[in-house]
């Protein structure tokens, strides 16, 4: 749990390079310009609402695709102007034109200074006129830091019954990792000698604290479950905080050989997916992935480590070769995690817990 108050929340993303970290990662604004300019039946002609347009990106791809007004929200004052700026730069910036004699290049675009929240009493946009909601609101581990909240207020105020909301889902997934996700295999050889009591520290240290760092899909050493999945057209806001249990099993490997073998499990990963479906999407559905097995995005992945680390075996494993393990001691066949996850007190803060049994 780490806590930021919304003043620095705002404050840090007022500074450019986290809107570059953002705009850099292919991943996340690929998926974003796919779901908003190829899929015309949706975008052209549309009044768009962007929830948080930072430097205006998506509602300039909005502008490209044809929307007819694109209104863009920003809280930061600071990114506000700068949005302006670029819209304006681009030719894409809406203004009244209120003097007929003298012909005026006119856009789209249309920048809002303000909380979302705090729009709905100025009536500057008016309640359920909204066809296409767009938001890029995804924190660390979904809901770190998360917009969806303020996202979820804004469909409600303005969306159209039946408008579209981009992306339209969210799933949240979760497997075990090995050793070779942790700092363990770095010590253990460091120029020939054996520092893994640095490793073990750290490993120790870490539980407790949820790690945000790139998992290569190697490192996974259960199946991937699936945690947990919101619709964003339909669900209520209270859906945000959630628990769910899975279950892991050691993640079955294409090798031949005997399947008597054991790995050590020392936590969870958990990451996300946010999908523009065909719901919305009819033209280009996309997905856009924050996966161990598909290239990483700035929102890496998120680990959750063991106090101790849990033996798992292979469930083909019999009880003479359970036997043979040696000194694992009752290897477990399956790992169960219940997972939370709730807005902490502080605004923006997330709470997580995570609760492990050996099956
Ligand atoms: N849409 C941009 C920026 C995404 S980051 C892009 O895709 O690159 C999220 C942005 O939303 C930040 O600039 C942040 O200041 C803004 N934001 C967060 N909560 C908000 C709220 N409740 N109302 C308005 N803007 C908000």
């Amino acid at each position: 749990d780490i806590m930021i108050v919304n003043k620095d929340y705002f404050g840090s993303y007022s500074s450019f390079g986290i809107h570059k970290e953002m705009i850099s990662d292919k991943v996340r604004t690929d998926a974003y310009r796919q779901a908003i300019v190829d899929n015309p039946s949706l975008i052209k002609g549309a009044v768009v609402l962007d929830v948080g347009c930072g430097t205006g990106i998506l509602s300039l791809f909005a502008a490209q695709g044809g929307a007819s007004m694109v209104n863009a929200v920003e809280a930061s004052g600071k990114m506000a102007t700068v949005a302006s700026q670029i819209a304006k730069d681009n030719g894409l910036l809406w203004n009244e034109v209120t003097n007929g004699s003298t012909k005026q290049e006119n856009g789209v675009v249309k920048v809002i200074n303000s909380m979302v929240e705090d729009l709905i009493e100025s009536g500057q946009i008016k309640p359920k006129s909204v066809d296409v909601l767009v938001s890029e609101w995804m924190g660390y581990c979904l809901l770190y830091e998360s917009m969806l909240s303020s996202v979820l207020v804004a469909r409600d105020h303005w969306l159209k019954p039946g408008g579209a909301i981009l992306p339209d889902t969210a799933t949240m997934f979760v497997a075990g990792f090995g050793k070779g996700a942790t700092s363990i295999p770095f010590w253990e050889n460091v120029y020939g000698f054996n520092m893994s009591s640095i490793g073990n520290e750290l490993v120790k240290d870490a539980a407790h604290i949820p790690i945000v760092d790139v998992v290569d899909g190697n490192n996974l050493v259960t199946n991937t479950a699936l945690l947990q999945a919101f619709d964003l057209a339909t669900m209520k806001p209270d859906e945000v905080d959630f628990t769910a249990s899975v279950q892991l099993e050691q993640k079955s490997s294409n090798s031949t050989g005997v399947e008597s073998t054991t790995t050590k499990c020392y936590g969870v990963v958990l990451w996300f997916e946010t999908s523009f479906t065909s719901r919305f999407c009819k033209e280009a559905p996309t997905v856009l992935s924050t996966s161990p097995y598909t290239p990483p995005t700035h929102w890496a992945q998120t680990l959750l480590t063991l106090n101790e680390p849990i033996s798992l075996s292979s469930k083909m494993l019999t009880t003479k070769s359970r036997a043979m393990v040696g000194s694992e001691v009752n290897p477990a066949v399956k790992i169960g995690a219940r997972i939370s996850i709730a807005r902490g007190v502080e605004h923006r803060s997330i709470d997580i817990s995570l609760e492990v049994t050996a099956i």
